[in-house]
C-alpha cells in the first residue's frame, strides 16, 4: 500500500483557443477538467500499475466536492481532510502555440484543519507501505510542515519519497528527520544550492554536498536527458534513448510513483532507477498527465542504460 499527499491540490482547467483575445468575450469548446496536482499524478500513475494507493491530503468546499466525484469515478481510494475553503482552480490558456496559466492561490489552511490531517495521517502510515510528499504547501501551513510528516513517517519506519521545492524542501534538508528519497529536477537542484549545473560533473559535485548526507536516495531528473542518482555511496548516471514525445507535464510525478513502486517491491538499485525514467517516459509519451501506456514499458525499459560513474 502506498499513500500519497497533495496538500495543495486543484481543479486543472484547459481552455484550448485558436486565438486569445484580450478584452473580449472568448469562448471555449473543448474544456477539459481533471483533479490535478502533481500527488494526483503520482497517484493515477499508481493505479495504472495496480498498486494499492490511497490518495490523501486537504480538499474543500464545493471545488473539493468535486473532486472527489471525479477519484470516485476513476476508482481511486482517497481520504483528504477536510477543510473550510474551497480547493483551488488552475487554467491553462493553450493558445497560438503558448500557455497562459491562470492559477488561484488557492484557500488559507486553518491550525486545527492541520492537526486533524496529522491524525489522520497517523492512522494512514500505520497500513502503508511507503509515503510520497508532492508538491507545494498551501497558505497558512509552516514552511517546515513536511518535516513533521517525515518525522511521523520515520517513527514507524514508512519511507518516504519528496518531491518539493524551494523552501519547503530546504526545511526538510536542514532538519534531523530525513525523507528516504528525494527527485529534483535540475532546476530545483540549482535554486537550492544557488548555483549553475550546467554539466554532470557538477552536478555530481553538488550531490555530495551536507545538505543530502542521511538521505538514501538522492535523484535528479533531467528531463529527456535522464537522470543522475545518489544511494549509499555510488553515483548512477541513468541514459535513456531519445522518443516521440507529447506532452511532458507530469513526467517527473510518473517517476516518483516509479520510484514508489520499486520501493514497495523490493527493487535493487538499477531498477528503481530504470522503472522511474521508464514511467517518466512513458507519461512524457502521453497527452494527458499522469496517464502513461503500459504496453510500451518492457520495451523503453530495456533501452535504459544505468551505470555507475
Ligand atoms: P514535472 O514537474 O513536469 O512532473 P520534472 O521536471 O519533475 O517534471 P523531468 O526531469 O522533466 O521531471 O522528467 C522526469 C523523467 O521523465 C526524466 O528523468 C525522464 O526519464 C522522463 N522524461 C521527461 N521528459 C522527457 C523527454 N522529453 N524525453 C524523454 N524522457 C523524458
Amino acid at each position: 500500500m502506498i499513500v500519497t499527499i497533495t496538500m495543495n491540490p486543484s481543479i486543472d482547467i484547459s481552455y484550448p483557443l485558436e486565438r486569445f483575445q484580450l478584452d473580449t468575450v472568448n469562448r471555449v469548446n473543448d474544456v477539459r477538467k481533471t483533479a490535478g496536482g502533481k500527488g494526483l499524478n503520482v497517484t493515477r500513475v499508481l493505479k495504472q500499475l495496480k498498486h494499492d494507493v490511497i490518495a490523501s491530503g486537504l480538499l474543500g468546499g464545493y471545488i473539493g466536492e468535486g473532486m472527489k466525484a471525479d477519484l470516485d469515478k476513476a476508482d481511486i481510494a482517497h481520504q483528504f481532510t477536510a477543510i473550510s475553503g474551497n480547493t483551488r482552480n488552475c487554467i491553462a490558456i493553450l493558445h497560438e502555440g503558448k500557455q497562459t496559466e491562470i492559477l488561484e492561490n488557492g484557500p488559507t489552511i486553518q491550525p486545527a484543519e492541520l492537526q486533524r490531517f496529522l491524525a489522520q495521517l497517523d492512522a494512514l502510515i500505520q497500513v502503508t507501505d511507503v509515503v510520497t510528499i508532492s508538491g507545494s504547501l498551501p497558505q497558512g501551513v509552516p514552511a517546515d510542515f513536511y518535516v513533521e510528516v517525515i518525522k511521523r513517517c520515520n517513527s514507524v519506519d514508512k519511507p518516504v519519497v519528496l518531491d518539493c521545492s524551494g523552501e519547503a524542501l530546504r526545511q526538510v534538508l536542514t532538519s534531523s528527520h530525513k525523507p528516504y528519497l528525494i527527485k529534483p529536477n535540475r532546476e530545483e537542484l540549482s535554486d537550492l544550492l544557488g548555483t549553475s549545473l550546467e554539466d554532470l560533473a557538477s552536478i555530481k559535485e553538488a550531490l555530495a554536498n551536507d545538505l543530502f548526507a542521511g538521505i538514501e536516495w538522492v535523484v535528479v531528473s533531467l528531463g529527456a536527458q535522464g537522470a543522475i542518482a545518489k544511494h549509499e555511496n555510488n553515483f548512477y548516471r541513468v541514459t535513456i534513448p531519445k522518443i516521440e514525445i507529447v506532452n511532458p507535464v507530469g513526467s517527473g510525478d510518473a517517476t516518483v510513483a516509479g520510484f514508489a513502486a520499486a520501493i514497495v517491491e523490493g527493487k535493487e538499485a538499477t531498477a528503481l532507477l530504470k522503472m522511474g525514467n521508464t514511467l517518466g517516459m512513458l507519461n512524457a509519451q502521453e497527452a494527458i498527465t499522469g496517464s502513461v501506456n503500459l504496453t510500451n514499458y518492457q520495451q523503453l525499459f530495456d533501452r535504459i542504460e544505468v551505470t555507475t560513474f
